[in-house]
């Protein structure tokens, strides 16, 4: 199969996993009828990622590492900024820890840096992170006033998801960003994101239309910028989203 269709191939059933989780779904040509076609190779594959997950799972605790020693993000930072934990430190041009303002109610966290966020060190630049900033501008927030992170703080190769044992590795450092940033509100962005954070490996369409909380930090859900990009016609969900957030920032803050 030649490179182009292998790549198009692959962006489309990653979109149609960030929306619809493991199950694919083809559209046919009868009005409201969608039907659920069992696809046994990609299943067999995230059934494989799910179980590495979960024993590598078995090795890290939430908000409870070896840590909180480091009681600022800064001496974080100046402790982990080496990291060759997993194999993506080797292949990274920088490190992308998090940009915002430590004190921060809201938070927003990603997957992964992409190709703009490595060669500059700061999550959510390029077309993507233009787009973040400017959704969050609609709802009244400097992208300052915020803080912004990824679960990984390094690269994978072309963009692939995170890896199970790429997740469990990385994600205390951003755990410890979390206690020490003591944000009143999480927002997930995208699939990947939000399992990690939640720790279960449902659809996006679920995990959005649900009320979570982590630690007693509310945590919602919304797209990807980056999905945005490819499918403009997810903005309306994710104004929603967002509106949504305001709303809860405003109330827990009593504005
Ligand atoms: S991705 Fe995370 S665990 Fe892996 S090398 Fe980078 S900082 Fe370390």
């Amino acid at each position: 199969m030649n490179e182009e269709i292998k790549h198009l191939l692959k962006t489309a059933l990653t979109e149609q996993r960030e929306t619809f989780g493991d199950e694919l779904f083809e559209q046919i040509d009868v009005p409201d009828l969608t039907v659920n076609v069992s696809n046994t190779v990609y299943r067999a594959v995230n059934n494989i990622e799910q179980k590495t997950s979960a024993i590598v799972s078995e090795t890290t605790d939430l908000f409870n590492s070896d840590l909180t020693g480091y009681k600022t993000l800064d001496e974080l930072y100046e402790n982990i900024h080496d990291c060759q934990k997993c194999s993506l430190g080797a292949t990274r041009n920088k490190f992308v820890f998090g940009v915002g303002n430590p004190n921060a109610d809201l938070m927003l966290i990603g997957e992964a840096p992409g190709a703009d966020e490595d060669k500059q060190g700061i999550p959510f630049v390029g077309r993507a992170g233009k787009l973040l900033t400017d959704i969050l501008k609609a709802i009244n927030f400097e992208r300052e006033e915020v803080y912004i992170a990824n679960i990984l703080k390094c690269r994978p190769p072309n963009n692939r998801d995170p890896l199970p044992s790429e997740r469990e590795v990385c994600k205390p450092y951003l755990f410890r960003q979390i206690e020490l940033i003591k944000p009143k509100i999480i927002l997930c962005l995208g699939k990947v994101a939000s399992n990690v954070m939640l720790n279960n490996n449902d659809s996006l369409t679920k995990m959005r239309s649900e009320d979570h909380e982590l630690n007693g930090i509310k945590l919602m859900v919304t797209y990807h910028p980056a999905a945005l990009l490819r499918n403009p016609h997810w903005k309306k969900g994710t104004w929603e989203d967002v509106q949504k957030v305001r709303k809860l920032y405003d109330e827990l803050n009593g504005s």
